[in-house]
């Protein structure tokens, strides 16, 4: 047992803040004691906040079309061996009558940067969903836009907005996307939502190439001050039609400990357990909500077109990640005590959340 790591471990549990050196301690230094430790703590702290429910959100992946080139990504723009997508309004709103009728009250609509999809026609979307059921929660996360179409679509009806901001360190951004991408503008985009009312989810990936500790731990002070509402964070798996093909995969352990670390750093955060973790181990999911994870997030995509949405290789998808797998899910989750809600799930307020940046 690392005895230093315990006592900053025990800083986050008593609801104080850590320093970027006290975050890189605990990551370099804890060992598996040490991380059982945060994990059990930061379990407490998801039954504290949210009792023994999981929320579940149905995710539609309604494009694979995207204008930029992130190295790590499966469905860059210079990824020419992949079949492209798009899902009609009429195809997504299927998709939403399903989720729906099976219990889904929170509809994620993801996809690449298509510029298709204007803001018009997704505010039509939005607008639909919203007319359709209006108890359903619309999250988007469709990249980077303007503050007019993010303010466009927020008076849509659109609630949250999730946007990873991938790592919070300037050279190592640059390290994972092209030089026209900059943090500095997903940073931007990240303010802008916060400040337009949206619950707001930034994170990264775990292992991703070039990330050191150093990297993780500015990713977790950047997550403190923003305080986020949702934090998405989830392995790095290689993608073999993309430059980072023969680098390894992040690891279990260290994603399990930075979903612990965001619990204990923001209690009442609305933190899933990703598709990435279950991908590469078969107990991911339910580890991550023993590590502090309190949503899940089944694909409600139609089934002919998952496999074209491929960030990475091998991504689950037929088990209890899809939607169609829900009764498998909640016999998963009844083995660790835990169930799904059904609702909307939204984020307690926290009226000290500061609404900007500094
Ligand atoms: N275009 C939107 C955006 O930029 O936020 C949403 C789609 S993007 C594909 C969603 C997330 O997938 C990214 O934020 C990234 O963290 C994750 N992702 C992409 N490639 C990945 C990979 N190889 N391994 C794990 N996660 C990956």
């Amino acid at each position: 047992m690392a005895e230093r790591a315990r006592e900053l471990i025990q800083v986050l549990v008593e609801g104080k803040p850590l320093s970027k050196a006290e975050y890189l301690q605990v990551l370099t230094e804890a060992d598996e004691q040490d991380r059982e430790f945060a994990a059990e703590c930061a379990n407490r702290a998801r039954i504290a906040q949210f009792g023994d429910g999981i929320f579940i959100r149905g995710l539609v992946e309604f494009t694979n079309v995207c204008k930029n080139d992130c190295l790590y990504c499966g469905i860059r723009r210079s990824n020419q061996d992949i079949v492209r997508y798009r899902l009609t309004q009429q195809q997504i709103l299927e998709c939403l009558e399903q989720g729906y009728a099976a219990g889904f009250r929170t509809l994620v609509l993801q996809g690449g940067e298509d510029s298709y999809f204007t803001d018009d026609r997704m505010c039509e979307i939005v607008a639909a969903v919203k007319t359709c059921h209006p108890d359903v929660a619309v999250t988007l996360s469709l990249g980077e836009r303007s503050y007019d179409s993010y303010r466009r679509l927020r008076e849509a009806g659109a609630d949250r907005y999730l946007l990873r901001h991938e790592t919070a360190v300037e050279w190592h951004y640059a390290k994972l996307h092209p030089p026209a991408q900059r943090l500095e503008t997903r940073l931007e985009c990240l303010r802008n939502l916060k400040a337009l009312g949206y619950q707001v989810g930034c994170g990264m990936m775990v292992g991703s190439p070039y990330q050191t500790a150093e990297c993780l731990a500015a990713d977790l002070s950047f997550i403190q001050t923003f305080k986020p509402q949702m934090v998405g964070l989830g392995p790095f798996i290689p993608h073999h039609a993309t430059p980072f093909a023969k680098e390894p995969a992040g690891g279990v352990e260290m994603t399990l400990l930075l979903l612990s670390l965001v619990r204990l750093t923001l209690p009442n955060v609305l933190l899933p357990a990703t598709t990435a973790l279950a991908t590469l181990h078969p107990k991911g999911r339910l580890m991550g909500i023993l590590s502090g994870a309190n949503v899940i997030m089944p694909n409600l995509s139609p089934i002919s077109q998952r496999d074209n949405y491929a960030l990475y290789d091998n991504k689950a998808n037929t088990g209890a990640e899809a939607a169609e797998g829900l009764a498998t899910l909640s016999r998963e989750l009844e083995t660790i005590q835990c169930h799904i809600v059904i609702g909307r799930g939204d984020a307690p307020i926290d009226t000290s959340s500061p609404n900007t940046i500094q």
